[in-house]
């Protein structure tokens, strides 16, 4: 018998929302459109969230059907939605091309709606106490696939809104928030995780203001160093977790690469740089990292010179991840740790979770448990 050839599966075709504007002027003069044009597509996909070419009516048919023919809107497949605190928490479960997981939540308040983006799928940073960390790297997302998620959060928004407004009552329609706190390390993704802020931020197209981006990190330096340096000025989070050095390295396998006094060397050199105000996130696990005298070191480690660093404490009681031998922190336990800080004149304030009953709050993200199926 013949060996067998191999069938390669062709490629998917191009997603538009990984193309930046100079790409997608490109794919419009290649389809023999006048140059403009590329200036209405970019509207259509940014501004008025298309999500289907056929919704952009003031592009001829032809036109229309060479793009749909030869390109897609984004390379993400909604697979599921689950909805969580009476239909104000979303969170979708998208799959890549491959079936490898991602996940984005969405927030939505009295007055802000906030978008809970992933910049991978699966995570490499293994910390002990997270879903995602235990699927390990799966991918590294586009900056097109990053935006998608925000896009899905746009429209979903947009919807919501509208059902409400019928019941008259008011929620924003505009996202006011985009926090890099889903599934991966951004900084593990700085390139195309940056790329997909600055597209976001493109006053011509989705028009988010530098401050309403937050990135969180579980502490690459070298991220921290390059984000001080940055044009646009977005939110930092760190995730600390605990002011113990040995400690640090069993929860957070990055701590022997990065350990804590070059992290906060670069904390302080990022304010020094910026005068922005830096957040500290601490998973609270009972009898591990919530003892007082772990509060008193805290405080003294972010008063590095005796007066507290322009920074505020998050407090999040750890969420459960199913088979990890941890805790969450008692209510008690929770409150005399941040009074600790408190009083030692650091800025605290503890997490309001949202959407741990459709497992979709921090650290939850596994997507839904399984690995890629396609
Ligand atoms: N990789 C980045 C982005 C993830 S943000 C980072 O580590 O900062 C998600 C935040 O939730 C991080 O602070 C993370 O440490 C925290 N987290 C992870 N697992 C958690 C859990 N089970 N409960 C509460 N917070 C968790």
């Amino acid at each position: 018998m013949p060996p067998e050839t191999p069938t390669k599966a062709p490629a998917p075709p191009v997603s538009l929302i990984d193309l930046d504007r100079s790409k997608l002027a490109d794919l419009v003069t290649h389809c023999g459109e006048k140059p403009y044009r590329a200036k209405q597509l970019y509207r259509h996909l940014y501004v008025n969230l298309a999500d289907d070419v056929d919704q952009m009516t003031d592009l001829s048919r032809a036109f229309r059907e060479k793009l749909s023919d030869m390109s897609r809107i984004g390379s993400l497949h909604v697979k599921k939605v689950m909805k969580g605190d009476r239909g104000l928490t979303r969170k979708a479960l998208f799959r890549m091309d491959d079936g490898s997981p991602v996940e984005t939540v969405l927030m939505v308040y009295a007055d802000r709606a906030t978008v809970c983006v992933s910049s991978q799928s699966g995570c490499p940073m293994a910390c002990v106490f997270c879903a995602t960390g235990k699927l390990g790297h799966l991918h590294d997302l586009t900056a097109g696939q990053i935006v998608e998620q925000v896009l899905w959060a746009a429209r979903t928004l947009k919807t919501i809104a509208a059902d409400h407004a019928e019941k008259g009552e008011k929620l924003p329609d505009r996202l006011t928030n985009i926090v890099f706190m889903g599934m991966g390390e951004p900084f593990n993704n700085y390139r195309n995780w940056w790329e997909a802020v600055e597209r976001l931020h493109d006053p011509e197209g989705f028009n988010m203001g530098a401050r309403n981006f937050t990135v969180s990190t579980v502490g690459l330096v070298p991220g921290i160093r390059k984000l001080a340096d940055e044009k646009l000025q977005v939110n930092l989070a760190i995730s600390l977790h605990t002011p113990d050095d040995e400690q640090r390295t069993e929860m957070m396998p990055v701590n022997r690469s990065f350990p804590i006094a070059d992290l906060i060397a670069a904390v302080k050199d990022y304010i020094a740089k910026t005068n922005r105000r830096v957040s500290f996130e601490y998973v609270l696990l009972q009898g591990k990292n919530d003892n007082p005298d772990q509060a008193e070191r805290l405080a003294r480690l972010l008063k590095p010179d005796g007066v507290p660093l322009l920074c505020h404490v998050n407090l999040i009681p750890w969420n459960p991840v199913p088979g990890t031998p941890l805790g969450r922190s008692e209510r008690a336990r929770v409150l005399a740790f941040q009074n600790v800080l408190q009083q030692a004149g650091i800025p605290c304030t503890v997490r309001v979770e949202r959407g741990v009953d459709i497992g979709a709050a921090c650290g939850q993200l596994a997507g839904d448990g399984e690995k890629a199926e396609t």
